[in-house]
């Protein structure tokens, strides 16, 4: 017999856990076999997964949808990121960005194997209702969290649209349009869904969610103990200046949130990130390099410096480079981890929020491509 289930809890297929699907068919080897073709063989018809029983195919159409989101545009830069632009089915935008990045590996013998590393950053809500002063999408307000299934379809529409074998390697960062602990049981079931073996696998300890601090949500993230990389946008070392880039730091201020990253359960082998948007003559200089390396005592993290990309009607500037590294060289000198996050896909607007704000203001008409 091959049936489903009327208790089914979304009309979107990617919604589902592989447990989940399991349960709601029977017999329930079957959701493997769907498994496979939603994220190996990138299907979008049940009509073309060919190793099903016909009724089952008509019964699974007439239950589930595949298709949720549309690219209607997409934008290319020069370092090979591409920048999305999906639309739902309820006429919202949001964007998310492939972003290419060079990979050196060191072999046993010394010898350098080169080669890519793809990250995927996703959004998880359309909108957000964090407001940081810098950002163009907080400025838009919120409209609505993301799907589970809106969100592991971002995964798997640029996988396909890029041609990338269901097997290759990849790192995911939630660190699109909104704020992903705001959208908590939505996000962490697409972590367990991407993570799945008989599909994506891209181990938890490949995504890092990226939050602005809600403190009692990191801990609430913590508890789930998922395995999930953390990344802290910290951007100031005073409550003053950081209250003024993110208002909510006024609930939860640096202490409140350094404190419970200092419980959250870190892997052994990872760090917790620490984004630092340097802001010419606002943050960049070696005294907040000093209370940053005082703030960050004891915690098992790294920092990556970001050069604030300026956009239209912004009122900060990009940071001079030499300021830059003057930072970097410190906090290195003083043991700390520290990066310089090479400013991805400068030439599509890869800000989060950017694109979207542009098609907008250009009242650019839609086309699928
Ligand atoms: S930076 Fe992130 S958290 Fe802040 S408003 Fe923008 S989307 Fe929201």
């Amino acid at each position: 017999m091959n049936s489903i289930s009327q208790s089914f809890k979304s009309k979107n297929i990617y919604s589902y856990t592989l447990d989940e699907l399991m349960g709601l068919l029977e017999p329930s080897f079957r959701a493997k076999q769907i498994y496979h073709w939603l994220y190996h063989q990138y299907e979008t018809d049940f009509g073309n997964m060919k190793n099903l029983p016909k009724n089952l195919r008509e019964a699974l159409a007439n239950t589930f949808e595949i298709t949720h989101l549309e690219i209607i545009k997409c934008q290319q830069s020069q370092d090979g990121s591409k920048k999305y632009l999906f639309k739902t089915r309820d006429q919202h935008t949001f964007e998310a960005v492939l972003l290419k990045m060079r990979d050196k590996k060191i072999r046993q013998d010394g010898s350098i194997q080169e080669g890519e590393k793809w990250t995927i950053c996703l959004s998880s809500q359309i909108g957000c209702r964090v407001g940081c002063l810098f950002c163009y999408t907080g400025k838009g307000g919120f409209i609505r969290h993301l799907e589970s299934g809106e969100i592991v379809e971002q995964v798997v529409q640029i996988k396909r649209d890029n041609y990338i074998s269901p097997h290759k390697r990849m790192n995911i960062v939630y660190m699109g349009m909104g704020e992903p602990l705001d959208n908590l049981d939505n996000v962490s079931m697409a972590i367990r869904i991407l993570s799945e073996l008989e599909g994506l696998s891209i181990s938890t300890r490949r995504q890092t969610i990226s939050t602005s601090g809600i403190a009692p949500k990191i801990e609430e993230l913590g508890r789930m103990n998922l395995g999930v990389q953390l990344a802290i946008s910290l951007h100031a070392v005073d409550d003053e200046l950081r209250s003024k880039l993110i208002p909510m730091n006024r609930a939860y201020n640096i202490e409140k949130v350094l404190s419970q990253v200092r419980a959250f359960p870190v892997d052994s082998r990872k760090r917790v990130m620490f984004e630092y948007l340097m802001i010419k003559g606002v943050n960049d200089d070696l005294k907040s390099a000093k209370k940053l390396l005082q703030l960050l005592d004891g915690i098992k993290s790294k920092v990556n410096l970001i050069l604030f990309n300026p956009h239209e009607g912004s009122e900060f500037e990009r940071p001079n480079l030499d300021d830059v590294r003057k930072f970097a060289d410190f906090l290195i000198h003083k043991g700390l981890l520290c990066t310089i996050r090479e400013s991805k896909g400068l030439d599509i607007s890869a800000a989060c929020g950017q694109l979207r704000e542009k098609i907008s203001k250009e009242n650019v008409s839609y086309e699928t491509f």
